[in-house]
């Protein structure tokens, strides 16, 4: 029997990048896990094919978020497959590299809408789903406390809030037992970084200077962060934002 068996498990955005490390860890651990996706169901499905391949079981959720309505349909897709859920990771989101005096409204009210509605909203409804005893694990961002860059300061401030989000839903679902807490990655090596991170050498040395341990940080280092909280072993940490950076302090 593994950490996990007999939990359920939703990863938003577990297709690909550090969802998929994350989904595809929480079923290595013996959880059951529902992989949502946006646009990309291929990625999709191979993720739960990976999950199966190791002996796991996973299923697939596609469900555009950042539109009115999102979170009743993520949840409505996901009754079809399961009656609860133990581990929800609010992992989907998106970046925006335009500083202060290039962003507009819309592109601003997009990136507030997937990364700081939409996960508000799944949890709204999915209150009756969430178990006693669950947990809810935001990802976060490095951008909201440890490092500055003016070009992503609106991602930063989504990232921000996401973590008051945190702050203030782990005293609403303490009562039953819900521990719910962030957890931050610095500069990973993901699909959706690899344009600046392999444009050359000199980029891939500065973006690993940045952290303590001088690396690029990997998705399954952040996995591995998210399966000890998800895990009986993280039952006391709740409220918490967890630096998954390998130490960027910039
Ligand atoms: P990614 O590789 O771009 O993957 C994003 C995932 O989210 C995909 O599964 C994608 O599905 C889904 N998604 C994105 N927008 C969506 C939407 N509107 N509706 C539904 N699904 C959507 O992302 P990542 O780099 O792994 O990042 C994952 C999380 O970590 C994000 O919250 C990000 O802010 C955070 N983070 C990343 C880094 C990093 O260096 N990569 C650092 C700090 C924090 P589809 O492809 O099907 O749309």
């Amino acid at each position: 029997m593994s950490v996990l068996t007999g939990r359920t498990a939703l990863v938003t955005g577990g297709s690909r990048g550090i969802g998929r490390a994350i989904a595809e860890r929480l079923g290595g651990d013996g959880a059951r896990v529902a992989v949502h996706y946006g646009r990309d169901e291929t990625a999709a499905k191979q993720t739960v094919a990976a999950i199966e391949a190791a002996g796991g079981s996973a299923f697939t959720i596609g469900v555009e978020l950042g539109r009115p309505g999102d979170a009743e349909a993520l949840w409505e897709a996901f009754d079809r497959h399961a009656d609860g859920v133990d581990i929800l990771v609010n992992n989907a989101g998106i970046g925006t590299s335009r500083a202060l005096g290039e962003i507009d409204e819309q592109e601003y009210d997009r990136v507030f809408a997937v990364n700081v509605k939409a996960p508000h909203f799944i949890v709204k409804h999915g209150l009756d789903r969430l178990r006693d005893g669950g947990r809810v694990i935001n990802i976060s961002s490095g951008l909201a406390r440890t490092a500055v860059m003016p070009d992503k300061m609106a991602y930063a401030m989504t990232k921000g809030a996401l973590d008051v989000f945190t702050r203030d839903l782990s005293k609403v679902l303490g009562p039953r037992g819900i521990t719910v807490n962030s957890v931050a990655p610095g500069i990973i090596d993901t699909e959706s970084n690899a344009g600046f991170l392999r444009a050359s050498d000199e980029a891939w040395a500065q973006a690993a200077a940045i952290s303590a341990l001088g690396k690029v940080g990997t998705p399954a280092a952040v996995a591995d962060v998210v399966a000890f909280l998800a895990s009986d072993a993280g039952r006391w940490v709740t409220g918490s934002w967890v630096d998954a950076t390998g130490g960027s302090l910039t």
